[in-house]
C-alpha cells in the first residue's frame, strides 16, 4: 500500500493533450511540473523541458491528461449487495428501502463487512481514474467507529476522500443521536491525527421521512459548529416528496426551505422528482447537488432534472453510488439520459459532463481549492488516459472521444497528491485476487444472515 511520507523530487509529465479544466479548451503537447504533492507549472513540452533538466521525465505522450474524477456520492459497502437474490422486484422505491436494502443490507453490516467492500472499492476506484470520492455509511448496526474502519482501509490506499455517516432515528432516537456523534468523532479525528491525511468528514442525516425537524435542524447546527458539510438524501423517488405533502403540506425542499437548512452548508444527493418550484429554490439557495444518473434508474426514482438545476445556479457534481463500479458507464449515463428526456441531443455536451465528473464534483464537496482543476498550486491529483483510438482526436471532440470511446481499463496512470496510485495500467501494491477473496467471503457472510 502507498506509504504517507512526502513525495519525493520533481517530476515533469509529457502529454499529448491536457485537460486543465474543463471550461478551458484542451491543449496539445503539454507538460504538468509535480513537485511533491502539488502542482507547480505547466506549459508546452519543449519550453517546459528546457527550463526543469533535472527533473525526472515521466512520458505519458499518447494520453490525454485530466483532473483526476471526483465520484460525489457513493456507498462503499454497496459493493456486496451486487446480484443479492430477492424473491420479486420492489413495488416502489419505499419497498425497495423497506424490504430490501435496510433489512437485508444496511441493518446486517458489521466492520470485518465494512473493510472488505472498502478495499475493494478503492481499488476500483484508483482503477477508473477516481481520485476523490465522497462516501455516505449507511450502517445503524456498526456504530460507533464504522467510520473509522473505513478509514483506515481508505487511508492505506492514499486516495482523498470523504466519508460520513447517515444518521437516521428509523431504528430509535439513540441510535440516531450515535449517528451524529459518529461524524463529529470522524471530524475531529480528521483534524487532529495523523492517520487520515487525505481524509475528512462531513454531517449526515438520511431524509424527512426517517428524521424529525428537530433532528434535522440539530445535524445542521451540528455542521455549521463543525465547519462542514451537512448532506442527505432527497427525494430520491416519489415518495418523499408525496410523505412531504402529506404530513407538511408542501414538498421535500420546500420544507428544508421552511426549516431554515437550505444554504452553503448543505450537499443534497439525488434531488430527481422536485417540482419547477423547488429547482428554483435549490439555485436561489444555492445548495450543493450531486447526481447519480444510473441508480436512479434502478430503484425506479426518475431522471434529475440536472440541466434544470445547472441553469437555475446549482453546483452538481456527479457520483455512481457505488451501483456501478466503472466511473465511465456514469459518464456516459450523464451523457445520454437527458438527451432522450428532454428530446434533445444539445443538452449534457460532453464538457459540461466532464466538468460535473472533475471541478463540479469538487466544488460540491467545498474542495475547490484543493482539487478539480489543474493549475499552479492546487493538488497534484491527475490522470492519463490513452488516446489510442480509431479517429483523430481534436481539441473540438476530446470530451466526447473519452467519455463514449475510452474505458477504465484505458486509465493509463492516477495520481493523488503527487503520489503514483496507477501505472502503466496497473493499480500499484494491490493484489486482486486477495481482495475479491476478502470481498466475497463478507457477501456471503452478508448474503446469508437471517
Ligand atoms: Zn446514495
Amino acid at each position: 500500500m502507498a506509504d504517507h511520507s512526502e513525495p519525493a523530487g520533481q517530476q515533469l509529465l509529457l502529454c499529448s493533450w491536457l485537460i486543465t479544466s474543463a471550461g478551458e479548451p484542451p491543449k496539445p503537447d503539454q507538460a504538468v511540473l509535480v513537485k511533491g504533492s502539488v502542482i507547480a507549472d505547466i506549459g508546452d513540452q519543449t519550453s517546459m523541458q528546457q527550463r526543469y533538466p533535472d527533473a525526472t521525465t515521466v512520458d505519458l505522450r499518447g494520453c490525454a491528461v485530466s483532473p483526476g474524477f471526483v465520484d460525489a456520492h457513493r456507498h462503499c459497502y454497496g459493493v456486496l449487495a451486487h446480484g443479492i437474490p430477492t424473491e420479486h422486484a420492489p413495488a416502489d422505491f419505499w419497498a425497495f428501502l423497506n424490504e430490501f436494502w435496510w433489512t437485508q443490507v444496511e441493518d446486517r453490516l458489521d466492520h470485518a463487512m465494512l473493510r472488505a467492500a472498502m478495499d475493494l472499492a478503492c481499488y476500483d476506484m484508483i482503477r477508473s481514474g477516481v481520485t476523490t470520492f465522497f462516501d455516505c455509511l449507511e450502517a445503524p448496526n456498526a456504530i460507533p467507529d464504522g467510520l473509522f474502519a473505513q478509514a483506515e482501509v481508505a487511508a492505506r490506499w492514499g486516495i482523498r476522500g470523504v466519508l460520513c455517516f447517515e444518521a437516521t432515528e428509523r431504528v430509535s432516537r439513540d441510535n440516531g443521536e450515535l449517528g451524529l456523534r459518529e461524524n463529529a468523532n470522524f471530524i475531529s479525528a480528521c483534524r487532529t491525527s495523523e492517520s487520515f491525511p487525505l481524509l475528512s468528514g462531513a454531517m449526515c442525516h438520511h431524509t424527512t421521512f426517517t428524521c424529525s425537524d428537530d433532528f434535522i435542524r440539530k445535524a445542521h447546527r451540528m455542521a455549521k459548529e463543525l465547519g462542514v458539510l451537512l448532506h442527505f438524501h432527497c427525494a430520491e423517488g416519489t415518495y418523499e416528496p408525496e410523505q412531504a405533502l402529506k404530513r407538511y403540506g408542501r414538498r421535500t425542499i420546500e420544507h428544508y426551505d421552511d426549516l431554515g437548512i437550505l444554504d452553503e452548508t448543505t450537499l443534497a444527493s439525488q434531488c430527481v422528482q422536485l417540482s419547477p418550484e423547488e429547482v428554483r429554490i435549490v439555485g436561489e439557495r444555492g445548495i450543493r447537488v450531486t447526481t447519480m444518473p444510473l441508480s436512479n434508474c434502478e430503484v425506479g426514482g426518475g431522471i434529475a432534472p440536472v440541466p434544470e438545476m445547472r441553469r437555475a445556479g446549482a453546483v452538481v457534481g456527479l457520483g455512481t453510488d457505488g451501483y456501478v463500479a466503472n466511473f465511465f458507464a456514469t459518464l456516459r449515463g450523464a451523457f445520454l439520459i437527458h438527451k432522450a428526456r428532454l428530446l434533445d441531443p444539445g443538452v449534457m455536451p460532453a464538457r459540461e459532463v466532464w466538468q460535473m465528473a472533475t471541478a463540479d464534483g469538487a466544488r460540491a464537496l467545498g474542495m475547490e481549492s484543493l482539487i478539480g482543476s489543474l493549475s499552479i498550486g492546487k493538488q497534484a491529483d491527475l490522470i492519463a488516459i490513452d488516446l489510442d483510438l480509431p479517429t483523430p482526436v481534436t481539441a473540438q471532440n476530446l470530451f466526447e472521444q473519452l467519455i463514449l470511446w475510452r474505458d477504465a481499463v484505458d486509465v493509463h496512470s492516477v495520481m493523488v497528491a503527487g503520489r503514483w496510485l496507477k501505472r502503466n495500467y496497473l493499480v500499484l501494491d494491490a493484489d486482486p485476487e486477495a481482495l475479491l477473496a476478502r470481498a466475497r467471503e463478507a457477501a456471503a457472510r452478508l448474503w446469508s444472515v437471517r
